[in-house]
């Protein structure tokens, strides 16, 4: 009885001498200022808040963007690192150890998936162009025949050395905002003067660092994905450290006899997904994995994507185009819903 009231005194003592320490910066003249921007990065618009003592270190984390878009990531840059693998014929490339790095994360996520998500759908995606000049719906015997070469197994990674079997083409374009969220995570934690940041591409891929000077949370928008100029469907709480991600059919798409053509790709038809869901937002404390399974839960549905959700302790809202909105139960404290033509549904 004593001992607790002893250890309870002491727990005190901590929690009122860490608030005169953190009091301190504060008066000596070191105080928190905000900086905001808007730039354009990895194909997106970038909005940028950084809450920081030093210097404004938005311009350097566009910078860093682009680099991991020209550098690593693009398949229309020849320099890029994914493109000099694409343009290699089954040859063994040598790749940076961020690239290895990453590309075992998503070759996992691949076969925890089971093939939901696929990053070898590259020559599929060219063929329908939904992002491009000429989006249309492909002749089936093509789709067919690259479909041949669609399979994950086909990325041979041995270290830094990668191959790429049976004319298997890389498109990362389902991961590569959050690995953009995961590169800018690292950079924030080498610089000592900042104190939280929230970093938005393009509204389907959010990191979350540090704290904001009130300590009030941060919140993230979701998207009505049949009102996207309207009013949000909902927001999401999110801390320091976690990332969200969000899929959805309203992204890049086009309409053709009432049909919607979008950007999601089932890797076992080379069709887009028509399961009923609109889109799916995910929560979790990786960027590259947040991105990356927000993709494959579009693909999963709902109650296949349950499993994968929980391997990798992620929380995911599911939006369908009835207007319902599943929750995952760790995703019920964090939403809040703004609009009353959609109702939240339990996951059975
Ligand atoms: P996201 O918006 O993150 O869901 O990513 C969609 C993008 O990833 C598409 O524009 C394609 O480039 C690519 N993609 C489409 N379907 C898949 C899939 N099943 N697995 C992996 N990448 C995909
Ligand atoms: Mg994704």
């Amino acid at each position: 009885m004593k001992k607790r009231n002893i250890y309870r005194c002491v727990v005190g003592a901590a929690v009122v001498s860490s608030v005169i320490l953190a009091s301190v910066p504060v008066m000596a003249d070191t105080e928190v200022q905000k900086y905001t921007n808007t730039d354009f990065a990895m194909d997106t618009v970038v909005s940028e808040t950084l809450y920081t003592t030093g210097d404004d270190l938005n311009a350097s984390i566009g910078e860093k963007l682009r680099d991991v878009e020209n550098g690593l990531l693009s398949w229309t840059e020849s320099d890029s690192q994914i493109a000099k693998i694409n343009a290699s014929d089954g040859k063994t490339v040598e790749v940076s150890d961020e690239l290895a790095g990453y590309l075992s994360q998503i070759c996992q996520l691949a076969e925890d998936s089971d093939g939901a998500f696929d990053p070898t759908l590259g020559q599929v995606i060219r063929l329908w162009d939904i992002e491009g000049e000429n989006p249309h719906v492909p002749d089936e015997e093509e789709l067919d025949s690259l479909l041949k070469n669609v399979d994950y197994k086909n990325i041979v990674l041995d270290g830094n050395k990668v191959t790429l079997k049976n004319g298997a083409t890389l498109d990362l374009g389902a991961a590569g905002k959050g690995i953009g969220c995961d590169v800018t995570a690292s950079y924030l934690k080498e610089q000592k003067d900042v104190t939280g940041m929230i970093l938005n591409l393009g509204g389907s891929s959010v990191m979350a660092y540090g704290e904001k000077p009130d300590q009030s949370p941060w919140k993230v928008a979701v998207t009505d994905p049949r009102d996207t100029e309207g009013d949000y469907l909902g927001a999401i709480t999110i801390k320091g450290g976690e990332f969200l991600s969000t899929s959805g059919d309203y992204e890049k798409f086009f309409m053709e006899d009432g049909k919607r053509y979008h950007h999601i790709l089932d890797p076992k038809t080379g069709y887009p997904v028509w399961n009923g869901l609109t889109s799916v937002t995910v929560v979790c404390d990786n960027g590259l994995l947040a991105d990356g399974l927000s993709t494959a839960c579009f693909v999963l549905g709902i109650e296949k994507a349950q499993a994968l959700l929980e391997k990798y302790g992620a929380d995911a809202a599911f939006v369908d185009e009835d207007k319902n909105v599943y929750l995952t139960s760790g995703m019920k404290d964090r939403f809040e819903l703004m609009k009353n033509t959609y109702t939240i549904k339990k996951i059975k």
